[in-house]
């Protein structure tokens, strides 16, 4: 079972588009998924069709260890479930901030999944923030997809970022690593775009072999600006459903098969 976090403390820069078609194209790939929504606004889930009412099922429930992740996992498509978010998720941070082990709940909640391998895939929407949601995220999965838009202020933000991956990764949870960034909302032909990238790639080939980064690929798929994709969540449906042959349905589609031959690329390291 992969289990990736879409993580980027910044709003705006297509975590929720990519945590979500990105899903939907590994499930149309054959792969099992389950796509948990952590962010209070419920995007996630909305995109995917699903409109979580105050009070119902969402993954709240197992922050507050009232549900099991089984209880609260809806089927979508095809190979596709969600857990879903809604507003209640805000009340996490301040009700679990005396709670020891708090960073652990959803790594705990997981468990079972992970020793059964019940999915191929289980992927994280996190909110634009570093606190214990994201937090949670980190600690529950051993990959972390950053999704990147490349303009002028875009890494700065990333040392940030990285640096709490770091931080994770010495405390918390050892097998943490940043696998992969993704270019969004590519402008191709701009001199920015082509710049951004190359510094980005300076910067992962010049980090210490031991950063959780060092081995960070930038994804060859550049998931360009593209209408549909911001139109697809309103109808709650992933770009595949909504506009199959657009370019930003073929992005994400060719993004899917970068994420699923790093997997036989890993097996076939592990197995030499
Ligand atoms: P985040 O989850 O990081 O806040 P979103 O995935 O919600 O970001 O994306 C921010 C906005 O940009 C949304 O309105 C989304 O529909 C839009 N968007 C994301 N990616 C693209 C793209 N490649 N082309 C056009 N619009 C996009
Ligand atoms: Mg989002």
């Amino acid at each position: 079972m992969r289990t990736i976090a879409v993580m980027n403390q910044k709003g705006g820069v297509a975590k929720t588009t990519t945590s979500v078609n990105l899903s939907a194209a590994l499930a149309r790939s054959g792969k099992s998924v389950c796509v948990i929504d952590l962010d209070p606004q419920g995007h996630a889930s909305f995109h995917l069709g699903l409109d979580a009412a105050p009070g119902s099922r969402t993954v709240y429930d197992v922050f507050a260890e009232q549900c099991t992740v089984d209880d609260t996992r809806q089927l979508v498509a095809e190979n596709l479930s969600v857990i879903p978010a809604n507003i209640d998720l805000t009340a996490v941070e301040v009700e679990l901030s005396n709670t020891p082990g708090r960073e652990f709940i959803l790594r705990d909640a997981l468990n079972h999944w992970k020793q059964q391998n019940r999915f191929d895939y289980v992927i994280m929407d996190c909110p634009p923030s570093l606190g214990v949601l994201t937090i949670n995220a980190l600690c529950a999965v051993t990959e972390v997809l950053i999704p990147l838009q490349p303009h002028f202020f875009a890494l700065q933000g990333l040392s940030k970022l990285f640096e709490t991956t770091a931080l994770v990764t010495r405390r918390l949870n050892r097998d943490l690593r940043v696998t992969g960034v993704a270019l969004c909302l590519y402008e191709s032909g701009t001199r920015l775009a082509a710049d951004v990238t190359e510094d980005l790639r300076m910067f992962l080939t010049s980090s210490d072999s031991d950063t959780p980064w060092a081995k960070a690929k930038i994804f060859r798929t550049r998931i360009r600006r593209n209408i549909k994709l911001a139109e697809a969540p309103s109808f709650g449906q992933s770009i595949f459903d909504y506009a199959a042959t657009c370019p930003g349905a073929r992005d994400y589609a060719e993004l899917g098969e970068e994420v699923l031959a790093m997997a036989a690329s890993d097996l076939a390291a592990r197995a030499a």
